[in-house]
């Protein structure tokens, strides 16, 4: 909550007008309490939980035609009680793991020093952290994900998230409740290393939901504008862990490939990349008798 009763004490005690955002926040904001602001996250995860994967789930449901071309596995069909399954189970864990692992948070946003007050962070100082928490995050469910590919940690944690060797957008949170306490940590790790404002870290959860569910979505379609980001997995890389399954020793990042590059531990994906490329081009040159020897 703000120590400031009206919009005059806070531009006295900041030595400037306040901008038109920072209007809008110190409406919204000035008089709820911390607490309740940073307990949003749980309405956040909710509606992005049930609202980001829908529209797909709905297209791919109808049978919805164009989107075929983009669909990673074609033959990976699932039926409307698979969907809901995995709905009902993510929402399971959403309300027994999720909800009180943020209720419980709280006291350690507050440690680290996330404000919630004014003047407002600047779009550039918002960006820097962002790419700040998702690096950490990338780099730490990276070997977090690989102790989880160890013959204990499948058999007793991961199996469950391998459940769909397809995966769609409301499988990217379907996990063993385990699971998500342990991926938990790399997540709260950038915002407490680079503590923020509290509207960066609603932005931070909000992406990085968004951002999982586009890399489990089971489509690559050409004009997403994550194609852009230097170093991106995306729903293709992804995939081949799913496709995989068990056996994966590729593709552990959650985000970006620096990591999986570095420690050699994309070599599989990029071996079925170069045969398939090869494979077309072969097939492109009306080369089919060498193609379908090499098949
Ligand atoms: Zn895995
Ligand atoms: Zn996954």
């Amino acid at each position: 909550m703000m120590p400031y009763g009206t919009q005059a004490e806070a531009e006295a005690a900041l030595g400037r007008a306040l901008t038109a955002v920072e209007e809008l926040w110190f409406r919204y904001s000035a008089q709820i309490p911390d607490w309740l602001l940073y307990y949003h996250n749980i309405l956040f995860l909710f509606l992005v939980f049930t609202l980001v994967p829908l529209p797909l789930a709905l297209l791919e449901l109808k049978g919805f035609k164009p989107l075929d071309n983009y669909k990673l596995q074609p033959k990976a069909r699932l039926l409307p009680a698979e969907f809901r399954r995995c709905y009902v189970d993510v929402m399971r864990v959403f309300i027994f793991v999720v909800g009180p692992l943020q209720l419980m948070s709280f006291p350690m946003i507050k440690f680290v020093g996330i404000r919630t007050g004014l003047g407002l962070p600047s779009l550039w100082e918002i960006f820097f952290q962002l790419l700040v928490y998702f690096l950490l995050e990338d780099y730490g469910n990276y070997w977090i994900h690989r102790f989880l590919h160890s013959k204990w940690g499948y058999e007793n944690i991961h199996r469950v998230h391998h459940e769909f060797t397809a995966p769609i957008g409301f499988a990217a949170p379907y996990a063993h409740w385990a699971e998500v306490l342990i991926l938990g940590i790399p997540s709260f790790l950038g915002p407490a290393i680079a503590p923020g404002h509290m509207i960066t870290f609603w932005l931070w959860i909000i992406l990085r939901q968004m951002e999982a569910i586009e890399t489990h979505s089971g489509y690559e379609f050409p004009f997403t504008p994550t194609k852009y980001i230097p170093f991106y997995g995306g729903a293709e890389y992804h995939d081949y862990h799913h496709y995989v399954g068990r056996q994966s020793q590729s593709n552990f990042a959650s985000v970006f490939t620096y990591c999986d590059y570095l420690y050699g531990t994309d070599k599989g994906y990029r071996y079925q990349k170069e045969y398939l490329h090869k494979m077309r081009n072969q097939w492109a040159d009306g080369d089919f008798a060498e193609a379908a020897k090499s098949e």
